[in-house]
Formats: structure tokens, sequence, C-alpha cells
């Protein structure tokens, strides 16, 4: 299976975001992805359902917001890889649908949904993207020509329930951005004229929270506004970056 869906003609990636559906990247790492395709990084994202059981909106609306929060984050690529949502399975097709966009971009650090969530496919997805990043280094396992690659890290985001932090990313440059990347999902998001029935995340309630939220963990490490990441694996420090963190 071809996996190409560029938005430029980058080859090799920075960062690749995994997420469940359609806009859980632009929710919970919105901030840090503007910031840096800000600073010139090669950043993309990789939906692996196109969220179909979604309650308001439909599929050809939901592409189109899609594609404009894509071209207001900046981003190098995306692509969907239309697994089924309600149904993130850990199986052969799946893991080599991750391993092949991994291996054809080589990211040097990926980005997932922490495996303790309220949605099962965040915690689903979370995991078949722990399993398909380790097995993308085994060279035993091919892909045609695509050489086997393991990126550095995994770094997990929070999405609706809290996780341990290893770090927290300073967004308060790329805040109000964000907000106007969620206003690209009308369907989904808070809409005051919309007539379809209400969600977990098109409430007034969760508005408020997207706000609160980023002031939370911004107010934990003394800046307006942050999104909180863990990672497994230790972080390296040195005497200079120590002083950075
Ligand atoms: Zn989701």
């Amino acid at each position: 299976m071809q996996i190409k869906n560029p938005i430029s003609n980058i080859k090799k990636l920075d960062v690749i975001i995994f997420a469940a559906h359609p806009d859980d990247a632009e929710i919970n790492c919105g901030g840090t992805i503007l910031s840096l395709t800000a600073v010139g990084k090669n950043v993309g994202i990789v939906d692996l359902t196109l969220g179909e059981l979604s309650t308001r909106g439909n599929l050809k609306l939901r592409k189109k917001e899609t594609d404009t929060a894509s071209e207001l984050l900046k981003l190098s690529f995306r692509t969907n890889l239309k697994i089924s949502d309600g149904n993130i399975e850990i199986n052969k097709i799946n893991k080599e649908k991750i391993i092949r966009v991994i291996r054809e971009y080589r990211p040097k650090i990926v980005f997932a949904p922490y495996p303790h969530d309220r949605h099962p496919d965040h915690i689903n997805a979370s995991n078949l993207i722990r399993e398909s990043f380790f097995y993308s280094g085994l060279s035993k396992i091919k892909t045609g020509n695509l050489e086997s690659y393991r990126p550095k890290n995994i770094y997990y985001y929070r999405n609706a329930v809290d996780i341990p932090i290893s770090f927290i990313f300073d967004i308060s440059k790329t805040f109000q951005k964000k907000l106007e990347v969620l206003k690209c999902y009308r369907s989904q998001f808070y809409n005051s004229d919309s007539k379809e029935p209400q969600t977990f995340i098109s409430s007034k309630l969760f508005d408020n929270e997207v706000e609160a939220r980023a002031r939370h963990f911004g107010f934990k490490i003394g800046v307006e506004f942050g999104e909180p990441y863990y990672s497994h694996n230790a972080i390296k420090v040195n005497d200079e970056s120590l002083f950075k963190i």
C-alpha cells in the first residue's frame, strides 16, 4: 500500500504526530505543532481513522475542516490510514500501515496519545503506535524497498485524562493561533448556531477547558500557556540543557 499525501515536496520529517481521529492532534498538540513549524521544522500528522463514528458533521465536511486546519498549521504532510473508527485493532495490517509511514518519512520523533484515556480508540491507537514504532526498527520485517528505521522517542500527549508529565511545551506564543486552528473544525466544537446533538467536545464547557487546561500547564512551568507530554524513556540533559529546564 502506498501512502502518499504530501503537502510539500519534503521527503523526511522532523516530527510525526499520530492521532486516532482528525482533530485530536490539533486539540492536544496544536500549540506545539505551530511552534515547531514556525521555526522551520517539518511536521506531519497521520490520522488513523476518518472519524466516521463522529456524532456531528459528515466525512465530506470533516475532510474540508481538516484540510483548512492543516494549512494553518503549515504541515509538510498529512495522511489518513483509514483504519475503522471504533475498531482500532492491533493486527498485522494496521501495524504495517504505521511501519510504512515511519520508514518512508523517517521522523526524528513521533507523538502518540497516552495509553490511558476515556476513549478506547485513543488507548488502542497508543498501543498500536508503540508496537509499530518498535517493529519499524527490525530489519527482518520487510516492507518492500523501505529500510528499517526507528525514531529516537515517542512523546505521549494528554487527551481527556491527566497523565504523568515528563515535560511541558511552552505554547504561549502560539496559543491564540491554536484557537484559530480549532475553529476550523466548526462541526465538532462549540458553535451556538449548530442544531446537532451535543458531544463531549462540542459543549461550551469543553471550549472553556481548552483555555483552562493550557493555562494550568503553562502555570506549572511559569509561562502563560503549555501542553504536557510523557516519555517512557528518560530524557537526556547535560550541563547546558540542565539550566534550560
Ligand atoms: Zn479522538
